[in-house]
């Protein structure tokens, strides 16, 4: 069974309460409870007041009549939404016609006999039942957000969170994983991100970093001999400010021993089918696989959103000899044209504007559309292409009277990276996403290495640990395969790993190819090549990242959504004001001096 909390935990009654809100239900009615909580609305009516009180498990309905109230009435006079009381009094059903079919304590009501003001309340920034907290914006949530975590849109996030990571330790545990703390103050482990650097104040000079994952820890917990481990670990990257990126995020990380990547993979499908099903979301196992390049070719990114299709076509090949310039010049000059059929939609030439704009504006120089239209094609490009085009053009793109065609030819990275946003973008935009569906599938056989233009040498796709298959061919770094895998759910990746380099020869051989020389590699992982040659096992593992998995599950655009104290787009706290600047006496002490910072 999914982990689940009791709906009522067990308590002892107190001064304060005996009963949750959301208990008082048919089996009270006759009976007395004492109850605690906050005021959410409070209406007057004739002479009575009505309040209802709201605590974790729900709101329920409180009457304060002046009859039977006595000093109480007074009190329930004067409350304000927020105030915080415990109440005392007998159960009784309401009146059939003030019977509130919409909440399961809604036909009962609690007579207040005695009340007691706990806490009383300002008026809040934002009222926190309807639609206050969102029109208040998101940086007046922040900034109150233990007010905004009074909304049952909130609580209902995190408690899913709660089971959701419940669901992992059960069943890992139940897998014979060893949850295993590793450190927060550690030295730089690179994950492709800045690292947080912590000032050392006994070696003054000397930093510690913040984990960007726990991954050489892991690593070396293998070595230890621990065979299966996890942990859901802190992490922390100084990314440039990107939209829902958080510097602080959670992973759920894992490692085995004597394993290849289907042995992962198996532990993990049934892992996930597990975790999911607390959210009611149905895992088919096996999850599909697709190789690295079939997905770039058809869905042109490595995070492919299978729950509709409008795939892409290479159509290179039908225009290797056409005397249309923009093309020919492309595939001249090494580039690639591809294609999308868009199926069959009406839009207005505004509307096509805009989406030559669109592509502009994702790095394309152009985009060309089409409308199959007989055997050609309706379109302002159609007069630069022969018959014998249109015609291959239409049927490699399985083009249908009306169909919109859309063209992009460039460079492949950028025609695979335009036409791969613009396929999700325009499924959403047209309502093509079946409501509820969810696709899975892990994207398998990568390349191990990129060539990063900017910096003018190879990079790790995952990590520098990363294994790969059969030898190195220095003379074709594009070419070796990584024995990694990334699993992906409706276009977003929830998780990745792979098999690690164990032996420290080929370790030293990929640090070679990233550019980092045999004195580099010894100095800032000279303690992973050391324990490498102590008898370290084969093993591999994954980590995924929690927030994410938990805003999925919960249906919601943003982790924010499922943190329980995020940091803003700019990495800030409104609520606690960090980061915020130090005393002059701290910095001393760590021997720290703040430079002015750089101009803008
Ligand atoms: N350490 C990797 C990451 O944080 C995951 C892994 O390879 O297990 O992405």
């Amino acid at each position: 069974m999914p982990a689940k909390a009791p709906d009522f935990p067990a308590q002892r009654g107190n001064s304060y309460r005996d009963t949750w809100c959301g208990e008082i239900r048919a089996d009270r009615v006759g009976g007395e409870a004492r109850i605690a909580g906050w005021v959410n609305r409070r209406r007057d009516h004739g002479g009575l007041v009505f309040i209802d009180l709201r605590d974790r498990t729900g709101l329920v309905q409180l009457v304060f009549d002046p009859d039977d109230s006595g000093t109480a009435f007074e009190l329930g006079h004067r409350l304000r939404p927020e105030d915080v009381i415990s109440v005392r009094g007998p159960v009784v059903e309401r009146s059939a016609e003030t019977v509130n079919p919409e909440i399961p304590t809604g036909a009962y009501e609690l007579r207040v006999a005695e009340a007691k003001l706990l806490s009383d309340a300002r008026t809040p920034p934002f009222e926190i039942e309807g639609r206050g907290a969102s029109e208040a914006g998101e940086e007046t949530r922040l900034r109150y957000r233990y007010l905004d975590l009074r909304r049952e849109h909130m609580r209902e996030a995190l408690l899913l969170r709660a089971r959701i990571v419940a669901a992992m330790r059960e069943q890992l545990d139940g897998d014979g994983f060893i949850e295993i703390e590793t450190p927060v103050l550690t030295r730089s482990t690179p994950e492709g991100a800045r690292d947080f650097l912590v000032p050392s104040r006994l070696q003054q000079g000397s930093f510690y970093a913040l984990p960007q994952s726990p991954q050489l820890f892991k690593q070396l917990l293998m070595v230890g001999g621990f065979e299966r481990y996890y942990q859901i670990a802190r992490c922390f990257r100084d990314e440039d400010l990107r939209a829902d990126r958080q510097p602080d995020f959670t992973q759920l990380d894992i490692e085995m021993s004597f394993v290849e990547p289907e042995d992962v993979i198996e532990v993990n499908e049934r892992l996930m089918q597990r975790v999911l099903a607390v959210a009611g979301i149905d895992v088919e196992l096996p999850i599909r696989r697709l190789s690295h390049d079939d997905a770039i070719a058809r869905f042109g990114t490595d995070r492919p959103d299978l729950r509709f299709g409008m795939e892409l076509t290479d159509l290179t090949d039908q225009l290797r000899e056409t005397e249309f310039r923009v093309f020919r010049g492309t595939i001249d000059g090494g580039g690639i044209v591809k294609g999308m059929n868009a199926g069959r939609r009406e839009l207005a030439r505004s509307e096509l504007d805009g989406l030559i704009a669109d592509a502009q504006e994702l790095g394309a120089k152009g985009l060309v559309w089409a409308f199959r239209e007989g055997d050609g094609w309706r379109s302002p490009t159609a007069k630069f292409l022969t018959e014998a085009e249109l015609a291959a053009l239409n049927s490699a793109l399985g083009a249908e009277e009306g169909d919109l065609l859309l063209i992009v030819a460039d460079q492949p990275k950028v025609a695979n990276q335009v036409l791969g946003t613009m396929r999700t973008r325009l499924a959403d935009r047209w309502g093509d996403i079946p409501a509820g569906a969810n696709a899975f599938c892990w994207i398998v056989d990568w390349p191990l290495l990129e060539w990063d233009e900017d910096e003018g040498r190879w990079t790790a796709i995952h990590h520098p640990f990363t294994s790969f298959e059969g030898d190195i061919d220095e003379a074709d770094p594009a070419s070796i395969r990584a024995r990694a895998y990334d699993l992906v759910w409706n276009g977003s990746e929830i998780g990745g790993g792979s098999i690690r380099i164990s032996d420290p020869g080929r370790q030293e051989q990929v640090f070679r190819l990233l550019g980092i020389d045999a004195e580099e590699a010894e100095a800032r992982f000279g303690f992973l090549l050391e324990a490498l040659r102590y008898g370290a096992p084969p093993h591999g593992g994954i980590a995924y990242g929690i927030d994410r998995i938990c805003a999925l599950a919960a249906g919601t655009d943003s982790i924010r959504d499922v943190i329980a104290f995020p940091k803003t787009a700019s990495g800030g706290d409104p609520l606690t004001g960090a980061p915020a600047p130090v005393d002059e006496r701290q910095l001393r002490e760590l021997g720290v001096t703040v430079r002015s910072p750089a101009p803008q």
